[in-house]
């Protein structure tokens, strides 16, 4: 595990190594039930080197302890562990650099379920382009795994989109009896 954070540290495989100010590589349990995988760091991300911070953050403890569980109880990182500029979505190929660190979380936590959050994770993810409100339809398989994976709406589309937060519940009921 060390090695993976160290690489992560010290990667420079892509652009975003050089305008971001931390790297991100995750915060919590690497015995977590519950892996929480989101697009990238942004502001306050990448100036406190950790992932789901600030106002989207705050949404997503508030949504995990509506289900019970706190934030230190699962892992929680992202697709790319460096902001892109100005909140971009990361480039494909930049997604692709930094996929053997997730594959390697992965493979250390064995989640017995995988929490995409948002577009970008769910896309990427599962080599989708499908709209996250035909993925969160369904239960899916991260490819090439048995691991569930559920795919919910980002906090912060929630925070501009409060009517979604009826099926972002729905999402976690559903998320609690898989983990249960
Ligand atoms: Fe390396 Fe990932 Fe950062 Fe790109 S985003 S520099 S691949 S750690």
């Amino acid at each position: 595990w060390d090695a993976i954070i160290e690489s992560i540290h010290g990667c420079t495989a892509c652009e975003l190594a050089q305008n971001c100010t931390r790297k991100v590589p995750g915060i919590g349990s690497r015995e977590a039930d519950l892996l929480i995988v989101g697009e990238g760091p942004g502001h306050d991300e990448d100036i406190r080197g950790e992932p789901f911070v600030g106002r989207s953050g705050q949404l997503l403890d508030r949504m995990l302890a509506a289900i019970g569980i706190a934030r230190e109880q699962v892992y929680i990182t992202n697709i790319v562990k460096c902001r892109p500029p100005d909140n971009r979505d990361p480039k494909q190929q930049e997604a692709q650099q930094c996929r053997a660190f997730l594959e390697a979380q992965i493979e250390q936590i064995a989640p017995k379920v995988i929490l995409s959050v948002g577009r970008v994770s769910a896309h990427n993810l599962l080599a989708s382009t499908l709209p996250v409100g035909k993925l969160i339809q369904q239960v899916h398989k991260l490819p090439g795994t048995d691991i569930p994976l559920k795919v919910t709406y980002h906090p912060a589309y929630l925070l501009r989109n409060p009517s979604a937060k009826a099926i972002a519940w729905q999402d976690l009921k559903l998320l609690r009896q898989m983990l249960q």
